[in-house]
């Protein structure tokens, strides 16, 4: 164990389970932990209540200065903001119980993987847990599947998605906030470049694979222009997408914990600006959410494309994410041995790395 040896006494629920999480691998800064789940399917919060959602992995590696899903660490008694980008939970898979779920999923139920972190994160290389499920959904029929990522290792599964796609609706939004390299660098700094997500764009449309580009989130001054959004759209455009759309930034306080220094150090100019704009509330309210939406309607005119955004935007972690099992007893001589006493898939693969 690199780490939480024993769980504080306490530490209840999720915090103490994620207190006395195995490591799976430290690799440089970021560690893979695995993470039980009683339920990977749950439901979404507020607008998107009607839906179902799943988040293969707490935390997320790409580190994108404005993500609002650090809060989510904070439920494991993780406070450092950074700590979402270096401590990336992977959900114990397993294929019985998550097929047991599905079976309980209705004709015309919608299906949401990746509404908090990335489903195509850098860990899902190595897990594979998203593509196990998707494995387990190219056996069902009639369901509506909508996955978003940053990623372009979602191109990985275009043959499955197609197999889903013949008895089930599926599209994939890719977030493509910006076409200038240096830019999207500095916002998401462990993402793939905008050239990869447009090649992933491409492989899935001309698989057959419905594809929104999504251009959230747009940042006053910073990626909000006119020629941005434009270059953007006409990319995904060219590049097969049939939707697009973007929405303005959403800042909770986790997410300004980080996105505000980042401001500070890179766009010194704006501070003072986006310290008025945001001390109120996390959404920004009146004229600039009218124009922007004026501006992306116009855009996506030109290029004749559809409107392709998700139900609610941006999505609050669903409630399954707080319904865990209770923490296992740990021994002295533990060995990160799953419930029924095996060690699990994921450690498996780990130790085959
Ligand atoms: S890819 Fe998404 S979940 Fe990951 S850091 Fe960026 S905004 Fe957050």
């Amino acid at each position: 164990m690199l780490f939480n040896d024993d769980p504080p006494s306490k530490l209840v629920g999720i915090a103490r389970l994620a207190a006395s999480s195995e490591v799976l691998e430290t690799k440089r800064k970021v560690e893979y932990l695995e993470l039980q789940t009683r339920r990977f399917i749950g439901r979404g919060s507020g607008r998107m209540r009607s839906i179902w959602t799943i988040n293969p992995y707490r935390g997320c590696e790409y580190g994108c200065k404005y993500c609002y899903a650090r809060y989510a660490h904070e439920f494991m008694e993780l406070r450092d903001p950074e700590l979402f980008e270096r401590k990336i939970y992977a959900k114990q898979f397993q294929a019985v119980a998550f097929r047991a779920e599905v079976r309980r999923l209705k004709l015309g139920d919608t299906v949401w993987i990746g509404t908090a972190t990335d489903p195509y994160q850098p860990a899902e290389r190595r897990f594979e847990i998203t593509r196990q499920m998707l494995e387990v959904f190219a056996d069902e029929r009639g369901l509506d599947f909508g996955i978003t990522t940053k990623s372009d290792l979602v191109a990985r599964d275009a043959a499955l998605m197609v197999s889903i796609a013949r008895r089930n609706r599926i599209r994939v939004h890719l977030t493509i906030t910006t076409l200038d390299e240096p830019l999207a660098r500095l916002m998401e700094p462990l993402a793939p470049r905008p050239e990869l997500r447009l090649g992933a764009v491409r492989t899935l449309s001309q698989a057959g694979i419905a594809v929104s580009v999504l251009a959230h989130p747009v940042m006053p001054l910073i990626n909000d222009s006119e020629e941005s959004l434009d270059r953007v759209c006409a990319a995904a455009a060219r590049n097969g997408a049939s939707s697009f759309s973007a929405a303005p930034l959403f800042l909770k306080p986790c997410s300004a914990q980080v996105f505000l220094p980042f401001l500070e150090e890179r766009f010194p100019h704006l501070v003072r600006r986006y310290r008025e704009r945001f001390e109120k509330a996390a959404y920004l309210k009146g004229h600039y959410p009218e124009m922007v939406a004026e501006r992306v309607g116009r855009i996506r005119a030109r290029y004749k494309l559809a409107q392709g955004q998700p139900p609610e935007w941006p999505a609050q972690f669903p409630d399954d994410q707080l319904d865990l099992f209770p923490p296992l007893a740990k021994g002295p001589g533990s060995s990160g041995a799953s419930p029924n006493g095996t060690i699990s898939t994921l450690q498996r693969k780990v130790n085959r790395l």
